[in-house]
């Protein structure tokens, strides 16, 4: 473990924040790090830059994390994990929720690779959308019609030719992934997609055995990207 400052905070909204600290972390996109807070749980984070997380407070410890002051230093494990596989070409993001974060540090990669990028991104309220001035092409959706698509962001990807994108990354909560894993098979596209998957996770190196999923990967180690094909889902 070693220790960065936290050299500045964006409150995106009441309860979402991200934390950009004084240095990079050597990594790529979808890699996350085991982060500990002094006098709070380690908890697993994806970097949603080299030198940032974005954080949504769920409970006590992301609490405190998107309430946190520059200057506070934090321990760091990692990075870690499978990143994604870039590409140069046409690329298709789809994001539900606080699934941003690793996908914002993918989005500004793959344009500094030269791909086209177009971001699909979803959320329960127009509120919970944050850093969309980051993203240069997308699309919005919100479960309650206050802005973008009046819907769920995997209803929005139905309407899309899905097939022009050379490669699909998704990242959201498990039910909104597999509903867009079931829209990709029909399509028969699982191929060209892969997903990160946020698990319970305790620690973070292979051990523990907390972030099994049924097909008997570790998600801290063999993932948490996976290619869409290889879960039975
Ligand atoms: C690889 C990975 C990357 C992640 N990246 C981010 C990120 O970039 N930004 C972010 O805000 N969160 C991310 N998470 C989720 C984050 O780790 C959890 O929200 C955090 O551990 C909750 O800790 P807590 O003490 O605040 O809440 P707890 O009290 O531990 O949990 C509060 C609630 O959240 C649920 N929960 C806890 N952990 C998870 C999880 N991993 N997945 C789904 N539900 C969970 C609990 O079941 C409970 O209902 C990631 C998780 C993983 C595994």
């Amino acid at each position: 473990m070693y220790c960065v400052k936290v050299e500045k905070v964006v409150r995106h909204n009441k309860d979402t924040a991200t934390l950009i600290f004084d240095s990079i972390l050597p990594s790529y996109p979808g890699q996350f790090v085991m982060l500990n807070l002094f006098g709070y749980e380690e908890i697993p984070l994806s970097l949603s830059s080299p030198r940032s997380i974005t954080v949504k407070a769920v409970g006590e410890t992301t609490k405190a994390l998107v309430n946190v002051n520059p200057g506070a230093i934090v321990g760091i494990k990692g990075p870690s994990g499978n990143p994604f596989t870039p590409t140069d070409t046409k690329a298709l993001l789809v994001a539900g929720g606080i699934g941003i974060a690793p996908l914002l540090y993918l989005h500004d990669y793959l344009i500094a690779e030269g791909a086209n990028v177009h971001v699909l991104y979803g959320a329960r309220t127009a509120d919970e959308l944050v850093c969309l001035e980051r993203l240069k092409s997308y699309e919005v959706a919100t479960d309650d019609g206050s802005k973008g698509f009046y819907g769920s962001v995997v209803e929005l990807a139905e309407l899309k030719p899905l097939r022009k994108y050379e490669r699909i990354y998704a990242c959201g909560p498990e039910p909104m992934l597999r509903a867009f894993h079931r829209l990709l098979k029909e399509r028969r596209l699982l191929d060209k997609a892969e997903f990160s998957l946020e698990r319970l996770m305790r620690c973070g190196m292979g051990v523990c055995g907390s972030c099994v999923l049924p097909e008997g990967f570790r998600v801290c180690v063999e993932g948490p990207v996976f290619n869409a094909a290889k879960l039975e889902w």
